[in-house]
């Protein structure tokens, strides 16, 4: 399965693609959680990124599919993998069709997640992400066992930079402008499956499944 999670910042994508991922045994493949270790890291890339994810606007395009273009051509992406946060913009949903026809492969499906901005401006406002595993909660709709500290790792969870009330709305425009034009791009090539992401976690899950297994039988 090669299938890519499309939807506004706090959508729940990074939650779902965590889980499906595991279930289906292949990879998440995340911008975000790659350029934010390679900032902590203190690499060139984070370097480079740093500023553009503080502001929330869009990486530079020739920093971010190179990047992407790299993790795809890992084995452990060989047999599938689930792509959350990107492509963000038309440039890059084209230049995903090139890595992949390169790898002689294509994607089976793009998943829509659709839930209105006042949801996700409350759901991001009260994210909490865990620094070892990446694991994302919420301090009112999915709290860790053990207030802030993460079930996997014990680790002190951490509220990320971007997650502040002016960057939220910035990123928010972001998605209109440059993001939102990607649901067209992939109706019109008969990828689109759109769901709504409201209600709890499971839910959401449950109707992601059906729409993967539905693309999964249709290719
Ligand atoms: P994205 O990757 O799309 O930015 P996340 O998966 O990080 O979104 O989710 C954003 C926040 O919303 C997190 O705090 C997460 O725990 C919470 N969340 C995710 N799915 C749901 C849901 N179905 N109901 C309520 N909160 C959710
Ligand atoms: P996310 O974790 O998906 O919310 O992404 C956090 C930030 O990382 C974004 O606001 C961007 O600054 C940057 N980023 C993540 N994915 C991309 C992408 N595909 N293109 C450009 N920038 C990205």
């Amino acid at each position: 399965m090669r299938a890519v999670l499309v939807g506004p910042p706090g959508a729940g994508k990074g939650t779902q693609a965590q889980i499906l991922a595991s279930e289906l045994s292949i990879p998440k493949v995340s911008t975000g959680d790659i350029f934010r270790a390679n900032v902590s890291g203190g690499t060139e890339l984070g370097k480079k990124a740093k500023e553009y994810m503080d502001r929330g606007d869009l990486v530079p395009d020739e920093v971010t599919n190179a990047m992407v273009k790299d993790r795809l051509a890992r084995d452990d992406a060989a047999a599938g993998f689930l792509l959350d946060g990107f492509p963000r913009n038309v440039a890059q949903a084209e230049t995903l069709g090139t890595i992949l026809a390169d790898l002689d492969t294509s994607l089976d499906v793009v998943l829509e997640l659709r839930v209105d901005e006042e949801e996700v401006v409350k759901r991001l406002s009260g994210r909490r992400s865990c620094p070892e595993c990446g694991r994302v909660y919420h301090v009112e709709y999915d709290p860790p066992n053990a207030e802030g500290r993460c079930d996997n790792e014990g680790a002190e969870l951490y509220q990320r930079e971007d997650d502040r009330e002016e960057t939220i709305r910035h990123r928010l425009e972001v998605y209109r402008e440059q993001t939102a034009p990607l649901v067209e791009f992939y109706a019109a090539r008969g990828l689109l499956a759109t769901i709504a992401a409201t209600g709890s976690v499971e839910e959401v899950t449950a109707r992601a499944k059906a729409a993967i297994e539905k693309a999964g039988a249709d290719s």
